[in-house]
């Protein structure tokens, strides 16, 4: 197989290299990173509900404010037309009028004590996501940091890896290498593999375990590599 000494020179540097950002995606502070950014976003989607709950509330106040308002003219103004009237018909109309608005006020009294609680449930909620988000916020900022931290440390080795691979890419034929990249996309490290003897020096085995078949065994004879037909990783003799 052609360059065949380069190509698992790349793979060990390349591996090196997995295992470092392997450290550092596997590291605990990527995760608890995560998790303080999910518990953050949940904490602001309670918050901006409750903004919503409140604006609701407070809408409904002053739709209340406004009917009590005009209840309380209505009330003066049928109040002053009975002291002006000696027509019992017409005082007995006009006192069903005003009784009427008072059940009317009587019953928003009791909508308002309800929302009252509910209010209260909504400044309640409004104030803890708050609390939790500045908490949040402060776990996600220190873990970043961390991370960063350890990032910046890896960094130099990382630099090194890479220039090392981007030295030996071009001695690697490109067909060759684009099923290394596919392989390894799928983390199926070490993508070239030797073939291993199946025990009786006439078949051979994968990296997988599997067996070769007739064909494909001939094929690595013949050209000194072929595909797993299992695990379709590159099996080099
Ligand atoms: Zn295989």
């Amino acid at each position: 197989m052609e360059n065949l000494e380069k190509l698992l020179e790349y793979q060990k540097i390349d591996i090196e290299l997995r295992k470092v950002l392997d450290e550092i995606e596997r590291s605990d502070d990527s995760k608890k990173l995560e998790q303080a950014k999910t518990e953050f976003n949940n904490a602001k989607a309670t918050v901006t509900e409750t903004e919503k709950a409140a604006e609701s509330i407070i809408s409904f106040y002053n739709n209340a404010l406004a009917f009590m308002e005009e209840c309380d003219k209505r009330t003066g103004e049928l109040a002053e037309k009975m002291d002006k009237t000696e027509d019992i018909d017409e005082q007995r109309e006009l006192a069903a009028q005003i009784e009427k608005i008072r059940d009317k006020l009587s019953e928003l009294e009791r909508k308002l004590s309800e929302r009252s609680d509910r209010a209260d449930k909504a400044i309640e909620a409004y104030r803890s996501g708050q609390e939790r988000g500045k908490k949040m916020r402060a776990v996600y900022n220190n873990i970043k940091e961390r991370l960063a931290q350890f990032k910046k440390e890896k960094e130099p080795k990382i630099n090194e890896l890479t220039k090392k691979l981007d030295a030996i890419k071009p001695s690697i034929p490109a067909d060759v290498f684009e099923i290394y990249k596919a392989l390894t996309s799928e983390r199926k490290y070490p993508a070239f593999v030797p073939a291993i003897d199946a025990g009786d020096k006439k078949h051979f085995r994968c990296f997988c375990g599997i067996e070769l078949s007739q064909k494909t065994q001939s094929e690595l004879l013949d050209k000194g590599r072929c595909r797993c037909e299992n695990c379709r990783r590159i099996i080099y003799k």
